[in-house]
């Protein structure tokens, strides 16, 4: 392709405006001055084009050149992109330190990809096939937990005439399609425009019913998400959404995680980056990068970068769906990205709406988010995977109030409210019971239930689960019910004194209290009850609700509430999610309880299990 060079005339921060490319495009990559920093045009003129730059441009003078690639902004995916860490604009750090040293310069043109690594490509297809677009015609063991598919690309079909097992670097043919004339060597990189979503198989959109299982009690019992679905986690500054996002991508049931990090303050990402190769994915034991791509928006990055970051993050995560995985991103925060509109706006001298962000905000968030989803890959053989989006929100003073955690709910089927008050009293995960919501707990409590039947039938106390099982979306929607009347009596309490409570409502708050310590409080930083299993969640909950209908029986039969608080199953009751036995602890601790509610019963000359029987 012919070069296009035009000249700069203007250059206001990460916003330059440019001359003497007539054909140039919005959406066009350009490079920027004598040090070729990469940018990409974003508005064009009678005669101009302006261009956010994402590298800093000090020092750039008008008149130096501006060249058009003629490419819009791409990302190389392919083997290679697990366990990495990329910056913002998908360049791979480590080859960027070393080749550049560990002072980034600008303008350093470094792949994404590897190119210096032979992977041991393993057709699946033989010579001689006829192969569509989609289609998967071999693997690479990209790392021990996963096999990377090689497919064929989109707007490619043919006959398939050479296929070769062997050890090839990315940039190597691996297969040759020839269709009439026309033919075109495969190779295992593929390049993706970040802001076109990848396509699916035609009508393929799923619905959204399979849990994305967290371990997370908050997230699972009451605010589940679906793969495929989207969530908002808004909350002030120390409220958890970063030790959140980490719990999930640790402990979440999806295959592979991509982690978009855009740090206020450089220190953040450090933290990032110097966490998460150490973090080990618990299931297997392997270090967790081995199903993790990192995309850090580094400090020393203007924030255009973020802006790009975001798309090149969902790209690469829809590719692994293409390849038939459940991927999860984690966004962590997106009103860092929000802020870089707004900066580039400010820039271009819009008219902001709201708090300064430009107009077109909510369609910014809507383009992200709409790329979740759970869908059946084209091409054969027939395959489905998921793009799940969880978006951190860092609202100024922890005001939910504000334009970027307005819009974001309006796109997200899940809320998880972080209050600043529960994470003062050191109340973790800081999810608030009452505020938040999850639009897919419907639909996903038939395969929640069918999940901890399978749990069940596949572990020892079959027959005792199996009855109450089915129960659970009325253990769940009584708890839920439970927490916010406790909520009111609370404030009730707040004026009168608790004393002064009649009894019913002194036992609500009592069994609140255990709800909040023995189920939804869960440290990240326990051994055992970092993660919970769906079936210990169901126990866990049982175990309280139930001891709460017992126990209302025998306010009811004008037992004192003091007898049943002094029973050492309440603090068992709040402890035992902690101890290692696991179910069995759970169920011991039910077993007790019901047993010492009994005798209270007895010894007041009736009894609560003759009563449950009638
Ligand atoms: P944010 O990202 O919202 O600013 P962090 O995720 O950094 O907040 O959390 C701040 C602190 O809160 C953590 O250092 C940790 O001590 C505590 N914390 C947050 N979530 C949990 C959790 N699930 N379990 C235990 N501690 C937590």
């Amino acid at each position: 392709m012919k070069t296009r060079i035009g000249s700069l005339s203007r250059i206001a921060g990460s916003v330059i405006v440019g001359t003497g490319i007539p054909d140039i495009q919005v959406g066009e990559v350009v490079f920027v001055g004598s040090d070729e920093l990469i940018g990409e045009v974003i508005r064009l003129t009678e005669d101009n084009f302006t261009a956010q730059v994402y590298e800093s441009t000090s020092g750039i003078r008008p008149g130096e050149k501006v060249e058009a690639t003629g490419k819009k902004m791409v990302t190389e995916i392919g083997p290679g992109m697990l366990n990495r860490i990329y910056d913002g604009v998908g360049r791979n750090l480590e080859l960027l330190v070393k080749e550049k040293g560990s002072f980034i310069s600008r303008g350093a043109k470094v792949s994404t990809l590897p190119r210096n690594i032979r992977w041991h490509f393993k057709p699946l297809v033989a010579e001689g096939a006829g192969v569509e677009e989609g289609d998967i015609i071999g693997e690479v063991q990209e790392t021990q937990m996963i096999a990377h598919k090689i497919l064929v690309p989109y707007g490619i079909s043919g006959t398939l005439t050479k296929i070769e097992e062997g050890d090839f670097k990315v940039d190597e043919p691996i297969a040759k399609v020839v269709n009439n004339e026309k033919e075109a060597d495969l190779t295992m990189m593929q390049e993706w425009p970040v802001r076109v979503p990848r396509p699916f198989k035609e009508g393929g959109r799923l619905p959204l019913d399979v849990p994305l299982v967290t371990g997370q009690r908050a997230i699972d019992t009451f605010f589940p998400i679906a793969k495929g679905g989207a969530a908002a986690i808004p909350g002030g500054f120390g409220t958890g959404k970063t030790v959140t996002l980490h719990q999930l991508a640790k402990w979440s049931d999806a295959h592979v995680v991509v982690y978009i990090g855009c740090g206020e303050r450089g220190n953040e990402m450090s933290e990032v980056l110097t966490e998460f190769p150490k973090l080990k994915d618990p299931r297997s034991g392997r270090p967790l990068m081995e199903r993790t791509v990192l995309i850090a928006n580094t400090s020393n990055m203007p924030v255009a970068a973020r802006e790009a970051s975001i798309y090149i993050g969902v790209t690469m995560a829809e590719y692994y769906r293409d390849q038939g995985y459940h991927v999860a991103i984690m966004a962590d925060s997106t009103s860092r990205w929000a802020e870089a509109l707004r900066e580039i706006s400010g820039r271009l001298e819009e008219m902001p709406v709201e708090r300064g962000y430009p107009a077109y905000l909510p369609d910014k968030i809507a383009e992200f988010y709409e790329r979740a989803g759970h869908v059946v890959a084209k091409g054969r053989p027939e395959r489905d995977g998921s793009v799940t989006i969880i978006g951190a929100i860092s609202p100024p003073g922890g005001d939910f109030n504000e334009p970027v955690t307005i819009h974001t709910l309006r796109f997200t089927g899940v809320f998880w409210a972080l209050d600043t008050e529960l994470a003062y009293s050191r109340h973790f995960p800081a999810i608030n019971w009452l505020k938040s919501y999850s639009l897919y707990s419907e639909s996903l409590i038939d395969s929640i239930i069918e999940g901890y039947r399978r749990h069940a039938r596949e572990n020892r106390n079959p027959d005792r689960l199996e009855e109450s099982i089915l129960q659970f979306p009325r253990y769940r929607s009584d708890t839920l019910r439970l927490l916010s009347i406790a909520a009111e009596i609370e404030s009730i309490a707040r004026v009168i004194g608790e004393s002064a409570l009649p009894d019913e409502q002194r036992l609500t708050l009592l069994t609140a209290e255990i709800l909040k310590e023995g189920f939804l409080r869960q440290s990240a930083f326990d051994e055992v009850d970092a993660f919970c299993d769906m079936q210990k969640q169901f126990l866990l909950l049982k175990m309280i609700m139930d001891f709460h209908e017992k126990a209302m029986r025998l306010i009811e039969n004008r037992v004192p509430i003091n007898l049943i608080r002094e029973i050492p199953q309440i603090s068992m009751m709040m402890r035992v999610k902690e101890d290692a036995g696991g179910v069995d602890s759970v169920l011991r601790v039910m077993k007790e309880t019901e047993d010492n509610l009994e005798r209270i019963a007895v010894e007041h000359g009736f009894s609560i299990k003759k009563v449950r029987q009638k």
